[in-house]
């Protein structure tokens, strides 16, 4: 397959090269400014009116994930299409995939859309994950064993920010949860002493060649990703090297095309095991957009277009600070923006906004790259930042 150039417009067709995203979220539209950069046209797919991607794109496509028509100008509208979320539904992918070129594959989001099956090919590429059980029904209720509690009670499908997750301590407590979850499918792993939280972004090319972005220590806060550093500070270099090698064979098991995020745990025993995988660019993978030569939003662009894959070169310290909704409610007025003008006074800070019209509790406004010289810089202005925002100085 040639690489789809972007710019000029290809041999007989008089439109520019032009790539589809489906999604209108935060993370379509970084890769609708990336592909923008490099002179592709766009065309986002999105249900509702107004979204971030879709005021970015030249073309904002109207129309639910399976709708048919919206599908089929969506294809005939770009040469090449991906997805900026994994619960896409995998029947729109595939639809696509009949007419265009798609990555990554539906087959591939499907594996990220169900924990269960994730799992199951976690092992298969030889990679360990959490202990767990699957629950479908009562005899497997019955059959989970008991040494997996504590433990956390997981919805197999749709969870994201731990959305769809109950702690459980006790086989009554799993049943009631069970109950509470409306008896869908779930997954029961059990809960692992965590000493860090990380992940590893790689980009895999149609003709297999593969780069990675070293290895990111995430802080979660209720569930949501709060910080994220690179380097990692409290990561090993023997650590880092397996989780980088785990990252870069799971996606070779998947013959992956595109960006993939692996997240992983690395325990108090030493032991380091996959959690779960994104198939798109990741919130941890943000601070790229300042910290490194090649954004993870650019490499999308060029796995997507057939472009040769760079190997990332980090050249600052970063630290990425997630800005939360909650950041417009620290008055007791309605919201009010943060003040940006001073933290924006701080050396080596990158505000992303995401053009979210409304600020909501533990809503995803946009992001604070900040890049410096050395690690401790970029963590002193991080924390000054954070001080300034009112965000807790626990990283
Ligand atoms: P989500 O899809 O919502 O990101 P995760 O499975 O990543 O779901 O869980 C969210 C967070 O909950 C994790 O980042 C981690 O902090 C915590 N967590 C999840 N599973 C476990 C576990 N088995 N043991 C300990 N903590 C866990
Ligand atoms: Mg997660």
């Amino acid at each position: 397959m040639p690489a789809l150039l972007p710019g000029a417009a290809t041999l007989g067709e008089s439109r520019q090269a032009t790539l589809g995203v489906l999604g209108g979220g935060q993370l379509g539209r970084m890769f609708v400014h990336a592909a923008q950069a490099l002179g592709y046209r766009c065309v986002v797919l999105d249900p509702d009116a107004v979204s971030p991607a879709g005021s970015v794109a030249e073309v904002h496509i109207k129309a639910d994930y399976l709708d048919s028509l919206g599908l089929a100008r969506l294809a005939r509208d770009c040469d090449a299409i991906t997805t900026e979320f994994e619960n896409v539904p995998a029947l729109a992918l595939e639809t696509l995939a009949g007419m265009r070129v798609v990555a990554p594959a539906a087959a591939a989001v499907a594996v990220c859309q169900d924990r269960a099956v994730e799992k199951a090919h976690f092992k298969a590429a030889g990679v360990a994950c959490a202990p767990h059980a699957v629950i479908t029904n009562d005899i497997e209720l019955a059959a989970a064993d008991p040494a997996l509690l504590p433990g956390i009670l997981k919805t197999s499908r749709m969870g994201y920010d731990g959305k769809g997750q109950v702690r459980v301590s006790s086989t009554a407590e799993l049943a009631a949860a069970w109950a509470d979850l409306k008896r869908v499918p779930c997954v029961l792993e059990q809960m692992l002493p965590l000493k860090v939280e990380l992940s590893v972004l790689v980009a895999r090319g149609a003709d297999g060649q593969l780069v990675n972005y070293p290895v990111q220590q995430n802080l979660h806060r209720g569930g949501i990703l709060a910080v994220t550093e690179v380097p990692a500070p409290d990561v090993p270099a023997a650590v880092a090297q397996q989780a980088i090698a785990a990252a870069r064979q799971v996606a070779d098991a998947l013959a992956y095309v595109g960006v993939l995020c692996v997240e992983f745990f690395w325990l108090d025993d030493g032991r380091l095991v996959v959690n779960e995988m994104a198939p798109r660019p990741h919130n941890s993978g943000h601070w790229t957009m300042n910290g490194a030569d090649v954004s993870q939003f650019e490499l999308q662009v060029r796995a997507l277009a057939g472009l040769p894959l760079p190997e990332p070169r980090q050249h600052s310290a970063s630290v990425m600070l997630n800005l939360l909704g909650d950041l417009w409610f620290s008055g007791d007025g309605g919201p009010t923006p943060p003040a940006w003008d001073r933290v924006l006074a701080l050396p080596g800070t990158h505000l992303h906004l995401y053009g979210k019209a409304e600020a909501r509790h533990g809503r995803k406004m946009g992001h604070l790259n900040v890049t410096a010289a050395t690690p401790q810089a970029a963590h002193a202005v991080a924390a000054e930042a954070a001080a300034l925002l009112g965000l807790p100085a626990d990283f």
